[in-house]
């Protein structure tokens, strides 16, 4: 049972993307209202101090269970003392983002494509953070003059056919900031494709007005990159928001942080793959969750997310299978980790192993 009494809220501020934004939940009083907070979650949010703020919009807040800590939902966005704990070759920033910036907030970790971090804000925090160093500390993230200092540096460079606008969540950001980034983009000849990336559809839905994706549009070809966890974030306001995105003729992937206890089962990934699907979003990356320090509760070893590929390819839609990642420490980039098909070879013969573990043979010359 949840507690968040929606039904209570004119539909008028319910579905302001900024009324639900100035009503996050983002200290202990706020989440005592609506939750069963056991103790280690109470004493978590009491230590959090400087790090990863809490935040969940009343959106979001609807969404989780008021008397069960083990929901999935709920262990990814409710603070435990478990965030505390720092094992072996974790990392305040393991992928190595700070050493690849030519400017502050242009991520050129591959050839012809740059990561541009454009605001430190999120609509919710996500306890799994890969950029828990950084977001939610109100910088300077995305003030103008930096912004213009990389889009100077993506202008002066060719090699850059692809720019994604990454964050924080830059939807959070007013239409008026984000066309301003985009016409600024558009206009350099070299940028081809543009791609968003969001957790909006998800976790702050009404944030996808008709005026954002009339806007938008105007900057094709423009993708967005969704993160989505669970399917219990696919709701009927998220399908409406993704629904709009699609029909604005805007691409849509999903990308999934694979979460101990959180969709770490076959069914809950395949529910959530399917899902999307449904929601014209096609399932791109499965990553593997960086070693970023106080994430140990939350990898699985990388064994799981093999078998869950294994699990879905051949067995539904071959669009439903996503590729699981892993981001290499310290700036190697990113890995496929594909299960394995090919048995092996006998002479000029190769030997497959197919989805429901028959062995089949292919000869190559
Ligand atoms: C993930 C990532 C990209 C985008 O990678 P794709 O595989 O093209 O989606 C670009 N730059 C950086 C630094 C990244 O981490």
């Amino acid at each position: 049972m949840n507690v968040v009494h929606r039904n209570k809220i004119p539909p008028k501020n319910w579905n302001d993307w900024r009324w639900q934004l100035r009503n996050c939940v983002r200290d202990l009083a706020g989440l005592e209202k609506l939750l069963h907070l056991t103790d280690d979650e109470r004493s978590a949010v009491h230590k959090l101090g400087k790090r990863l703020p809490l935040g969940i919009t009343p959106y979001c807040a609807a969404l989780l269970d008021r008397d069960d800590p083990s929901q999935p939902l709920r262990r990814t966005l409710v603070p435990s003392t478990a965030e505390f704990v720092r094992t072996r070759g974790e990392l305040e920033d393991p992928l190595g983002e700070e050493q690849r910036m030519p400017v502050p907030g242009l991520v050129h970790t591959y050839p012809d494509k740059v990561l541009f971090l454009v605001t430190d804000q999120c609509a919710v925090y996500c306890r799994y953070c890969t950029r828990a160093r950084m977001v939610g500390r109100q910088g300077k993230v995305s003030d103008r003059a930096r912004w213009q200092r990389a889009v100077d540096c993506i202008a002066a460079t060719p090699a850059v056919r692809d720019v994604l606008i990454s964050g924080g969540e830059p939807l959070i950001l007013s239409d008026d900031k984000l066309e301003w980034l985009l016409r600024r983009l558009r206009a350099i000849p070299h940028v081809e494709i543009i791609r968003l990336s969001t957790k909006v559809p998800a976790v702050l839905p009404q944030r996808i007005t008709r005026p954002l994706v009339r806007m938008l549009r105007k900057y094709h070809p423009l993708w967005l990159s969704v993160h989505f966890t669970h399917p219990d974030e696919l709701t009927r306001e998220c399908g409406t928001a993704c629904a709009r995105i699609a029909d604005a003729g805007i691409p849509m992937c999903s990308q999934t942080v694979l979460l101990k206890g959180v969709n770490d089962d076959a069914d809950t990934m395949k529910r959530l793959m399917l899902g999307l699907l449904r929601f014209r979003v096609k399932p791109y990356y499965l990553h593997q969750c960086d070693a970023i320090a106080g994430s140990a509760h939350f990898r699985t070893p990388v064994a799981t997310g093999k078998e869950l590929l294994r699990s879905l390819h051949g067995h539904t839609t071959g669009y439903a299978v996503p590729a699981f990642m892993l981001d290499a420490p310290g700036g190697g980039g990113k890995v496929p980790l594909s299960p394995d098909y090919v048995a092996g070879r006998d002479g000029d013969e190769l030997v497959l192993r197919n989805y429901r573990g028959e062995e089949y043979r292919y000869r190559e010359r």
